[in-house]
Formats: C-alpha cells, structure tokens, sequence
C-alpha cells in the first residue's frame, strides 16, 4: 500500500469518504481492516531495507498498520495539516504531544479551563519531571504574557473550554510564542477540526480526542496528533514508536469510518446547537446561555474571527441549587445523561459533581462553574424534540 500525499485535491466532504484509501489486493470498496500485529517479508533483505528505513512498508503495529495509516492521511486532510499521527486515546495523544517535545528544565503556560486530565497533566505531572508550568487565564492575553520566561517551551490551552466555552485567541498566543521561539499545542475537541484550524493561525500542533466528534457514534476512543511534518517525523514519532500508545488497527478503522459522515454530522449538530441555546435563552429558570454562536456570548467577537461554525456545545445555568439541577436532569427524555460529548445522542453534564468536581469551590467559580451550571452536547435528533425534551424537564424542578 503505498502513502498518498496529504494535500487536499478534492473539496472537503469529498475527502472525508476517500481521502487517504489505499486497497488491498482485493479491491475492497470498504477500507480493509487490517487486523495485524506484524508483517511477514518475503526475504530477509527486505527486512533489513525496512528497519534501515531504506524502503517503504509496514513492520509492527506498534508503529506503523495500513488502517491506521489511512486514518491519520484522512485526518491530515481534514485539518490540512502536513502530518498526523494517531493514538490510543485522547490523553495520549495529549500527553505524546507534550513529552515527546520537553525536558527538565522547560516552562509550560497553559489556560486553566481545561479538561480535567490535561489539567493534571500540566499542574502533577509535569513538575515530577523537573518542567515547570504556569495556568493562566487564557481569555487574557496580558496574563499568557505576563508568564512567559526566558524557558518557556510550550503554550497549551483549548478553545473553546470546557464546560464553560471561554475563547483563547489562537493567533494572538501564537504571536507571543513565536517572539521567545516557543510552541503553541492546541487542543482542539471542542471546536472541531471543521469548526476551527488552529494552525491556520499560527499554532504548531492541534491534537484531539478522536472518541469524540471523530468517531461521532459513542463507539471507540482514539486519539490524533497533527503538525509539521519534521515535528511528527523527529520528535513524535520516536516516542510513540518507543512507548506504545498505539491506536487499534479495529478502532481506526471504525474512526476512519465516522470521517466519512463527519461533515454533515458535524454540521447539523452545530445548526441545532444554535436553534436550541435561542430556544432555551427563551425558557423560564435560565440566568445565563453560552453558545459562541450568540450575540449575547462574552467573546462573540474573536468566535466570529477564528471559528467557522460554532460548536456543538452548549452551556446554561438554571436558576436553582444542585437538587433542582438535578430534577432537570433526571426528568430529561431523549438527552441522555453522561460526562462524553460530541455523540450522535445528546448527552447533559453536571460539570460541578462529575467533571470538575475535583477542582475547589474557588477554582469552579474562576471557570464560571455553579451548582446550575448544565453543560449540553448536541446531537442529532430532530432539535424540535430538543426543545420540547428541555422544556418539559425544567417544569420539574
Ligand atoms: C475527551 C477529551 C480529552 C481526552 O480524550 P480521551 O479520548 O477521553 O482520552 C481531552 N481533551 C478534551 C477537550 C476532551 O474533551
């Protein structure tokens, strides 16, 4: 099988159902499952040739499977990046993404309203291993500034966050990276690579969790790395290769299929994510919708600048304690309750008792998160049921 090249020839849904295909000697019309651990050479010169990097072909999953591959030049496509890379998970492709490019001795900032896990990445983990970090308020360009040091290495933040979808301004960050040499990682799940292209505006790798919106369908967890080729080629791909966060030949390949309906998916989700944060802006016991799609979104401005569509997230605070939050919740029909986003169904949150509830009182209320504050993944149901499901379940508080 050989590597197509990852520059876009077609328009974009048109890459996602066949951009990246190679076909095996069957001529599948479905991309083949290559469910493999290794690869057989017809003689040991081959073999030598491909350990020496002489000649083209697979040798271990570990790093390198025909069906992963096609995954990651499809990926590559959608974000238009040069490369990618996948991974097991979404935290190890974020955690391949930050280790595999520091050292003892380096600086990390990063925004604090971020995913619980990348979180304990930066403000843990990092410092066990000698690298400093810094969380800053990433809305404040004056603080991401204010932190940086002569070490500074990365810069690391998501927009929009979660639960509460504060924007950091991707090309005003990496403006401020690129004047002490540092790097901008981006993780972009929320946003979507169809939402926004962080390294359009200057940022050096985007990473996602490819559980979410990729798969779409609830089904599998993978994670992707994106960058320069020279990145993913001398530095991620000799820590991966080495220490094995290698996604399954069988879940690239039910990702590689959820690309193939990404485009619309995505879409639709982030049209009915607008029709219903209106409607429940419009709803008794609301105080407050966030939807960067609105007018009435703090940052509207730098949503409308840097991302295409707006997302598939919405947030609002209903007017009532934990246990009315709660009722809201538990007399909700078709919107299922649970902490994944960027399903098929919709899926509610109580970012306060599950996500973030590790967090302090004070550090939930520096995100904006209350004891009401409901975080909503939007799906693809009609959004008129939506409507009517959120409606119904608020007369039970
Ligand atoms: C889910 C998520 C992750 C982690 O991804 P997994 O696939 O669950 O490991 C990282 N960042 C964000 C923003 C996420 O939503």
């Amino acid at each position: 099988m050989s590597s197509p090249n990852p520059a876009r020839k077609y328009r974009l849904a048109t890459e996602m159902v066949h951009g990246g295909a190679t076909r095996s000697a069957w001529g599948e019309t479905s991309e083949a499952l290559i469910l493999t651990s290794g690869f057989v050479y017809d003689r040991a010169e081959t073999a030598e040739a491909r350990f020496k990097n002489e000649e083209p072909g697979f040798q271990y999953s570990r790093f390198g499977n025909p069906t992963v591959s096609m995954f990651e030049e499809r990926m590559a496509l959608l974000e238009g990046a040069p490369a990618a890379r996948a991974m097991a998970t979404g935290m190890a492709a974020v955690f391949a993404a930050l280790f595999c490019q520091l050292r003892a001795g380096d600086h990390v900032v990063a925004a604090r309203a971020m995913f619980g896990s990348c979180r304990f990445i930066v403000e843990d983990l990092l410092p066990r291993y000698g690298i400093q970090s810094t969380l800053v308020d990433g809305k404040n360009i004056d603080a991401w500034r204010a932190a940086l040091k002569p070490n500074t290495k990365i810069l690391f933040f998501e927009t929009p966050s979660n639960p509460t979808l504060e924007l950091v301004d991707v090309a005003a960050v990496a403006s401020l990276a690129r004047e002490i040499d540092a790097r901008v990682v981006v993780d972009n799940v929320f946003a979507t690579p169809f939402g926004q292209r962080p390294m359009e505006l200057g940022a050096d790798v985007v990473v996602y969790s490819a559980t979410k919106h990729i798969d779409g369908q609830g089904r599998c967890l993978g994670g992707v790395v994106l960058g320069r080729e020279k990145f993913i080629i001398d530095e991620l791909l000799p820590f991966i290769r080495n220490t094995g966060p290698s996604l399954s030949p069988f879940n690239a390949w039910v990702l590689l299929k959820g690309l193939e309906t990404f485009p619309i998916r995505v879409e639709q989700q982030a049209r009915s994510a607008a029709r219903l944060a209106d409607a429940i802006a419009g709803m008794p016991r609301i105080s407050r919708v966030i939807y960067p799609g609105r007018a009435d979104f703090a940052q509207a401005e730098l949503a409308a600048r840097q991302m295409r569509n707006k997302g598939t997230l919405v947030a609002f605070d209903i007017d009532a304690d934990k246990a009315g939050c709660f009722r809201f919740m538990n007399a909700l029909r078709i919107v299922k309750i649970s902490n994944n986003l960027g399903d098929a169904k919709s899926l509610v949150t109580h970012p306060a008792t599950t996500t973030h509830f590790r967090l302090t009182p004070e550090a939930r209320a520096e995100l904006g998160i209350g004891g009401g504050t409901v975080r909503l993944s939007v799906g693809l149901e009609d959004v008129d049921d939506l409507v009517e499901d959120v409606a119904n379940a608020l007369t039970a508080i």
